[in-house]
């Protein structure tokens, strides 16, 4: 079983949680807004492209998580391609390396979103009750689950039925919580690595030269 632990949105303190995963050797992906100051009431990383680069150099991954944090189902296609082109390009261009990954703001999709996303990006995540345990490995419908689902976690561990891929999204939880967590995870031995890796591994990732079409 495959553990990635995921952060949404960029918010300033997930700095201080990169450093600290760093120490303890477990990579994580960090899914970026790009283009506001605030996200609930919360500085964002993006006007730190330092820091960002630094995360990068830890060998995180960075990620999209649009530009402007919209309700992609809401808006047109030429805004979805906006959101998703934009803010690639910004993240790229501060990392300068690829960026593989995406995550849904609000988590809603439909076809036509999906559809945009495929374009940019070679996999993307939800939240939710979209595929919450990966049953069907899909790379444009990658499920996640909230620290309050952790306790069915390590009861699905000792099923038959494990799955194979586990993301953990967070938000705003307080760094000592995130650490505990990822101190528990890794003395159970679990396999942690950042979701592009996890998903590479798993072999169920576009491949590269349809990403861009
Ligand atoms: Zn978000």
């Amino acid at each position: 079983m495959l553990i990635s632990l995921t952060f949404d949105d960029g918010f300033k303190q997930h700095y201080e949680i990169a450093l600290k995963l760093y120490r303890m050797d477990i990579p994580a992906t960090f899914f970026i807004i790009t283009g506001l100051k605030k996200y609930n009431g919360k500085h964002l990383l993006i006007n730190e492209p330092k820091l960002l680069k630094e995360i990068h150099n830890l060998n995180h991954e960075i990620a999209s998580h649009t530009h402007t944090h919209r309700d992609l189902t809401k808006i047109d296609r030429a805004e979805i391609m906006y959101e998703c082109q934009y803010s690639k390009s910004i993240l790229e261009n501060i990392i300068n390396d690829e960026v593989k990954g995406f995550a849904y703001p609000y988590s809603t999709i439909n076809d036509d979103v999906v559809k945009t996303v495929k374009k940019f990006y070679r996999y993307a995540r939800c939240m939710g009750k979209i595929n919450r345990w990966n049953n069907n490995l899909h790379p444009y419908k990658v499920g996640s689950i909230g620290i309050r689902h952790l306790p069915k976690l390590f009861l699905k561990a000792i099923t038959l039925r494990k799955p194979k891929l586990v993301v953990i999204t967070f938000h705003k939880e307080p760094i000592s919580i995130v650490t505990s967590i990822a101190k528990l995870l890794k003395e159970l031995s679990f396999e942690l690595k950042t979701l592009y890796e996890a998903l590479t591994k798993l072999n169920i990732l576009n491949p590269y030269e349809e990403t861009y079409n």
